[in-house]
């Protein structure tokens, strides 16, 4: 195989698959780009058939108003909002407590509050348009198993398709959570276990959703309910991330369907009359991780590498899309100026320029949970309070939708 490449991208998951897609669009022809995924990424082949349909067995992912934005500018927006189901309203309630509160998108003169999307529709529509961009080269199945820092750029060793070694310029290493590469590399990683799992399941309902999402905080943990579109045969489908004590989260995972959807329907009420079915149900054991260093000569660390969150408030994807546009900005000026994409100079403004938006956007993320979830009978009435205070108060329920919306990122960034 040819063995250079100006830019290589370890790791063809939505984050890795994003910035290939983002670094095509922005920066010159001259560039080379290539993305190296470990599993095998449908094929361009394709054509216009993409095979896709609706599932109660998807993962779905709630995609911010910073997110569209991103996609409106890299023209896949038209092609995703077929498979998006929009979120009118939010519902934020405390079980048990008198606290609640509805967050409306016309209240802030908004289409919606967010889309969510299945992720296997959202990877099938950024892979068709990578393969139509004609812009990446794609090496998959394939593994970065080797990255060595070698003079300014890193030295691979690829193993699978097109195997052999590969030397770059910069390494954009987006391998996930448990990032081998993050490791090999001796980045660091700083981990907070929040002792819980994370239950993700589709489950159909009797009654329509309207566009409405549901946030319920328990005493065991955020249970989270997002609209779908409907399935194929007409019914009302929700996609549910349930965190709850790891033991309690496997029982419900492997329980008989009756029992599953009896302990659901205690949890989350009647707000969608009786829960009728329910799909393929998965743990994700939940952590807060961040590595220690997001970039080196050479190195950018990204994505669920560079920070994995708590999904309860839906922004783990929504921040590395962010991360996203902002490196493609930063390198498109840099080689502009002629400077080499992996200069560290480079990189750390890039880091710069993230890192309000990250610190923000991980406090808020993090605070959540632990808030909702503590027995202190003041910090009950406080919180139940600040849930009735966001109905009272226009100017918080504004910053609180801001910060779900990604928008509190463009509020404080430092441009230095
Ligand atoms: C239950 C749950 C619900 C969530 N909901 C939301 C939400 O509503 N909104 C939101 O914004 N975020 C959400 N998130 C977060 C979101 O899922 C992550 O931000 C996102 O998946 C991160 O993607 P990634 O590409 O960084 O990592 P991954 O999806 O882990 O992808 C890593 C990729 O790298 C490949 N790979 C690994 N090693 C190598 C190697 N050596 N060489 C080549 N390839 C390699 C793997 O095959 C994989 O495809 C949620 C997370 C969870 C757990």
């Amino acid at each position: 195989m040819n063995n250079y490449s100006d830019i290589v991208i370890a790791g063809g998951g939505m984050v890795g698959i994003s910035m290939a897609l983002h670094l095509g669009a922005v920066l010159p022809r001259q560039t080379s780009i290539c993305l190296v995924e470990g599993f095998a990424l449908p094929r361009d082949d394709a054509g216009g058939e993409h095979g896709y349909h609706p599932s109660f067995d998807a993962r779905s992912t709630a995609l911010s108003y910073s997110s569209r934005v991103i996609y409106e500018q890299l023209g896949v927006w038209q092609d995703l909002q077929a498979g998006l189901c929009p979120i009118e309203r939010i519902h934020v309630s405390s079980r048990g407590r008198f606290g609640s509160t509805v967050l409306r998108a016309q209240d802030y003169g908004w289409p919606a509050l967010g889309y969510v999307a299945e992720n296997a529709w959202l990877g099938q529509v950024l892979v068709r348009a990578l393969y139509r961009q004609r812009r990446v080269r794609v090496l998959s199945p394939a593994r970065v198993c080797h990255a060595t820092p070698r003079g300014t750029g890193v030295s691979l060793q690829v193993d699978g398709a097109d195997a052999g070694a590969l030397q770059t310029a910069l390494l954009l290493v987006a391998d996930g959570a448990a990032s081998g590469l993050r490791r090999q590399l001796g980045v660091g990683v700083m981990e907070k276990p929040y002792g819980q799992h994370a239950l993700v399941a589709n489950v159909a309902a009797a009654q329509p959703h309207r566009g409405c999402a549901y946030e319920r905080f328990t005493g065991q943990g955020p249970l989270a309910l997002l609209p779908l579109l409907p399935a194929p045969g007409g019914d009302c489908r929700g996609a549910v991330v349930w965190s709850l004590p790891p033991e309690r989260a496997m029982q419900l995972r492997d329980c008989p369907e009756p029992v599953f959807l009896h302990a659901l329907q205690q949890r989350f009420g009647y707000r969608l009359g009786r829960l009728l079915r329910v799909g393929e149900r998965h743990c994700y054991p939940l952590a807060l991780v961040r590595a220690v260093e997001q970039v080196r000569q050479a190195v950018v660390v990204m994505g669920n590498a560079a920070h994995a969150l708590h999904p309860v408030a839906g922004q783990g994807y929504n921040l590395a899309l962010r991360d996203v546009a902002e490196l493609g900005a930063v390198l498109a000026q840099a080689l502009a100026e002629g400077r080499s994409p992996g200069d560290l100079a480079t990189l750390q403004s890039y880091q710069r320029r993230q890192q309000p938006d990250q610190a923000r956007t991980i406090g808020f993320s993090d605070l959540l949970p632990g808030l909702f979830m503590r027995r202190d009978p003041l910090l009950g009435l406080a919180r139940d309070t600040a849930l009735a205070g966001l109905d009272i108060l226009p100017a918080l329920k504004r910053e609180f939708v801001r910060h779900a919306a990604g928008l509190a990122a463009s509020a404080g960034r430092d441009d230095g």
